[in-house]
């Protein structure tokens, strides 16, 4: 990397506390990067081709058999900035090992399942990466605010939720939680420029402003979703999302860090190599081989440089957070 990085690993660095006052947290606040906005932008840029070269190997792992995949898990309210995640950090990738899913109201078919089966079957399948655009915390959080579902129902789904998690994680999938925290104040702005520009208009709902009435109840529900669904298999990430750039810094460092720890290497060819070199030659003119020829020489050794940086970018982003030691993060509080 270059000179400008995170000072701390924003993994540790961004679980809630069993502590965690929300109230509390300062939402403008970018834990773990003192950089400043250029020098995160930059560092997005280099951290998304790393970011790419690592989902094609997940890619190439599930089309030769293997079983891992990554969930990423997008909470927040409206104009938190989910879409802009999804936008940016996820754009960095080639959109063909994405399984993207934004969860809406349920609709008629959804409500007669159990609230886990749409989300079973949006799970992604292997070598992909999933997004959740919203999920099944939304059953904890509007279902509770608005009063969907009596209390009995809600208050057990948290263990539920567990469960499922536990089961996805050892069926093979890495699940990156992050919930992005806008204030109050930063999300009335987002609001109104949505009614101010004809080119954002098109997202607001009137709506909108009533679940902005219920501001303190949200707030309730997501501490007691940190409390109780922050798991060793499923931690969350709680991510001050004021900053638009910080937001999508921590969450592309978040996914390449899961990405790395996957330690993905190409897939083995369960073939012989000069077998099939010699079977393809047999079929190839002599001009067609000598062309071919040429190519590799030529390609070979850029391959391999690529290769060799990946490999360094790789054991770097090991250890993000500089040589302080590592793993020093404090949770979430963010002081
Ligand atoms: P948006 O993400 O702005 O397109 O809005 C999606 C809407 O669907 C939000 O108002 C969510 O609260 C709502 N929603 C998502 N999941 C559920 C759910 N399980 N039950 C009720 N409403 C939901
Ligand atoms: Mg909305």
């Amino acid at each position: 990397m270059g000179a400008a990085g995170w000072h701390q690993d924003p993994r540790p660095l961004l679980r809630p506390a069993p502590d965690l006052d929300l109230a509390a947290l300062d939402r403008g606040a970018t834990p773990g990067w003192d950089a400043g906005k250029d020098a995160a932008e930059e560092y997005v840029v280099e951290r998304g081709r790393l970011l790419s070269e690592l989902q094609e190997r997940l890619f190439a792992d599930g089309r030769t058999g293997g079983r891992r995949a990554v969930l990423l898990v997008v909470q927040g309210l409206d104009t938190a900035g989910k879409g802009g995640i999804v936008r940016h950090v996820i754009g960095m990738v080639d959109p063909q090992g994405v399984a993207l899913r934004a969860f809406g109201v349920p609709t008629a078919e959804e409500r007669r399942h159990h609230y886990l089966w749409r989300v079973r079957r949006a799970l992604p399948g292997p070598g992909l990466i999933g997004v959740f655009d919203r999920s099944h915390y939304e059953d904890v959080l509007v279902a509770r605010v608005e009063g969907l579902v009596k209390e009995w129902v809600w208050s057990r789904r948290y263990a539920e939720i567990n469960r499922f998690e536990r089961e996805i994680v050892d069926g093979g999938t890495t699940v990156v939680k992050v919930a992005l925290l806008v204030s109050r104040d930063e999300q009335g702005v987002r609001l109104m420029e949505r009614l101010d520009r004809p080119d954002k208009r098109w997202k607001w709902n009137p709506g909108d402003v009533d679940t902005r009435a219920k501001w303190d109840a949200y707030q309730q529900a997501y501490a007691d979703v940190f409390t109780h669904t922050s798991t060793d298999a499923a931690p969350w990430h709680v991510v001050p999302a004021d900053k638009k750039w910080y937001a999508r810094l921590a969450v592309t460092e978040l996914l390449t860090q899961a990405l790395v720890d996957l330690d993905l290497d190409w897939p083995r060819p369960s073939w012989r190599l000069e077998t099939q070199k010699h079977r393809l030659a047999a079929t190839m003119s002599a001009g067609a081989l000598a062309t071919a020829e040429r190519k590799a020489a030529e390609k070979l050794p850029e391959v391999a440089r690529a290769e060799a940086e990946f490999d360094e970018a790789v054991a770097a982003a090991a250890d993000v957070g500089g040589d302080d030691g590592g793993g020093s993060g404090r949770p979430a509080g963010w002081a």
